[in-house]
C-alpha cells in the first residue's frame, strides 16, 4: 500500500483519455503526484481498492469565496427591476463588511462544501484586499492569507489571483466609495502574487486577475502585463458579462470587450471569464491565442446575464473551464448540467455540446473540456488522471440515485443529468482522502453568518 510514500490505487473503472477504462491500476508517489495509471491490471495484494468507478475531479475555475456568506439572501425583488447591478450594490454590503477571520471561516466552509462538489483546486479571483475603511491591513495580504489558510485547512488545492481593481467605471478616474477596500494597482498586484509564491504553501500558488476592461483601462492592463512578463502564471479577467459592459466598452473604446482585450495580446495564460457577449470573430481569435474561456452558468442565470454561445467556443476548441463564481451553485455537475440546458431551452434542440460521429455525449464533450482546461486556468503544468498530475479524484457510487441500474457506458451521462446530490462517496487530493462535511466547522460558519448578517 505505502511503501517509500507512495501508495497504489485499484479501480474497477476509471476515465482515462475521455473514456472508461477496466481495472486500473494507479500509482502515486509520494509527492501527491501520478506516477503511472495502467489499464487492464489486476489489483496486486499491497493496493487500495477503490469501491467504485474512478472520475478526475474538476477545477473550479472562478471563485469569489466571501459572496458564499451571501448566496440565498439576493432572492427577493422590492423594486421595479433588479439586474446585476441592484444585485451588485447589494453584495458590496457583505464586502464592506467581513474581517480577515470571517473570511477565513466563510472560505473554509466554501471549500469544504466545493471538495463535496466535485472540485479539488479552487481559483479565487481575490479583490477584497483593505480594511473596511480603506486602509491597507498590516500586512497587505491579510485577506490573501485568509484565503490561503482556508485552502490548508480544507485540504483544497489554491491558485490565489490578487486583482487589479482601479476604476469604477470606463470614464471614472477612480473606484467608488464602496469600492475602498478593492483598490489596487498593477505593481500592488504583481508584488502580491510574488509574495504569495515565494511563501511556497503547499498546493498553494499564486497568478494575477483584471478586474475587468471597466475596473482597469488599458494603461493598467499594459503595466501589469510589463511587470509579469513571460512569468508562467495565469491571468484572469471578467469580460462581457454584460449587455451594459459590452455597450459602455464601445463607447469608450471604439471596440467590444473581449475585441479589445485580444488587442492587448492574450495568450495560453489568460482565462477569459464569462466571456458571454461575444461575437464568431472574437470567439477566432481567442482560440488563436491560446486562452481559456470559464463559464459560470449556475450565476450567470442567476444574475441574468445571458448564455454564451457554448457551440462556437467548443467548436473553436477554446479551452474550457466552470467556476462557481458568486457560489450560489458550488459542484461541477449542477454546472454543466446549466450549461447544456441553457443551450437547450434557448434552441428548442436537445444535446447540443454534443459531437454526433465523434462524441456523442454532451456530458462527455462538457466534462472532457473542462479537464483539458483545467491546467492552465489554475496555472498547474498538468490536470486529471495522467502521469504528472496532481492524484485528484472522485469515487463514484454506482448504488446513488440517478447511478443504479445504469450501464457502464452511461456513468457520465448519468452523473450530469440524472444524479440527484452528489454521485460520489469519495474525494481525494494528492492521493489522500478529504473531509467533505465538518460540524464543527459548520458551527463556526453559522456564527459568523450571524455576526455578519446581525
Ligand atoms: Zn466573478
Amino acid at each position: 500500500m505505502s511503501s517509500t510514500g507512495s501508495t497504489t490505487f485499484h479501480a474497477p473503472l476509471a476515465w482515462i483519455d475521455g473514456r472508461w477504462q477496466r481495472d486500473v491500476l494507479m500509482r502515486a508517489g509520494a509527492d501527491g503526484h501520478w506516477r503511472e495509471l495502467i489499464a487492464g491490471q489486476p489489483a496486486p495484494l499491497d493496493t487500495v481498492r477503490l469501491s467504485g468507478p474512478v472520475l478526475p475531479s474538476l477545477v473550479d475555475a472562478h471563485s469569489h469565496a466571501f459572496q458564499r456568506a451571501f448566496a440565498g439572501l439576493a432572492e427577493q425583488r422590492d423594486s421595479d427591476s433588479d439586474d446585476f447591478w441592484s444585485w451588485r450594490d447589494r453584495m458590496y454590503g457583505v464586502a464592506l463588511r467581513v474581517t480577515p477571520d470571517q473570511l477565513k471561516t466563510i472560505a473554509t466552509q466554501l471549500y469544504t462544501e466545493l471538495l463535496a462538489g466535485g472540485y479539488t483546486q479552487v481559483c479565487e479571483f481575490h479583490y477584497l484586499h483593505h480594511r473596511e475603511d480603506g486602509s491597507p491591513y498590516e500586512d497587505e495580504l491579510a485577506m490573501a492569507w485568509a484565503l490561503a489558510e482556508a485552502a490548508q485547512q480544507s485540504g483544497i488545492g489554491l491558485t490565489l489571483l490578487p486583482v487589479l481593481y482601479a476604476h469604477a467605471g470606463f470614464a471614472q478616474p477612480g473606484l467608488r466609495d464602496t469600492q475602498r477596500r478593492f483598490r489596487t494597482d498593477a505593481a500592488w498586484v504583481w508584488r502580491a502574487c510574488e509574495r504569495i509564491n515565494a511563501a511556497g504553501l503547499p498546493r498553494v500558488r499564486a497568478g494575477v486577475a483584471v478586474h475587468s476592461l471597466r475596473a482597469a483601462h488599458a494603461q493598467d492592463i499594459r503595466a501589469l502585463q510589463a511587470l509579469v512578463g513571460d512569468a508562467d502564471v495565469p491571468v484572469h479577467v471578467h469580460v462581457a458579462e454584460q449587455q451594459q459592459e459590452v455597450k459602455d466598452c464601445v463607447a469608450a473604446t471604439g471596440k467590444r470587450p473581449i475585441e479589445a482585450l485580444a488587442d492587448h495580446g492574450l495568450d495560453a495564460r489568460w482565462q477569459l471569464v464569462h466571456a458571454t457577449h461575444s461575437t464568431r470573430e472574437e470567439i477566432a481569435r481567442v482560440a488563436d491565442s491560446g486562452a481559456g474561456v470559464v463559464i459560470c452558468p449556475g450565476t450567470e442565470a442567476n444574475l441574468g446575464d445571458g448564455l454564451a454561445d457554448l457551440e462556437c467556443w467548443l467548436g473553436a476548441g477554446v479551452p474550457m473551464t466552470v467556476g462557481s463564481d458568486s457560489q450560489v451553485t458550488r459542484g461541477w455537475v449542477e454546472e454543466l448540467r446549466w450549461l447544456e440546458y441553457g443551450q437547450r431551452l434557448g434552441q428548442q434542440r436537445r444535446n447540443v455540446a454534443a459531437q454526433p460521429g465523434r462524441q456523442p455525449s454532451s456530458a462527455a464533450r462538457l466534462f472532457e473540456a473542462c479537464v483539458a482546461g483545467s491546467a492552465n486556468a489554475a496555472g498547474l503544468a498538468s490536470w486529471g488522471l495522467r502521469a504528472g498530475a496532481r492524484a485528484d479524484f472522485l469515487v463514484l457510487d454506482t448504488s446513488a440515485s440517478g447511478l443504479a441500474g445504469l450501464p457502464d457506458g452511461a456513468l457520465l451521462d448519468g452523473v450530469v443529468f440524472a444524479s440527484q446530490g452528489t454521485p460520489w462517496r469519495e474525494v481525494y487530493v494528492g492521493g489522500h482522502r478529504r473531509a467533505t462535511d465538518d460540524a464543527a466547522l459548520r458551527e463556526r460558519y453559522i456564527e459568523t453568518m450571524s455576526a455578519l448578517w446581525r
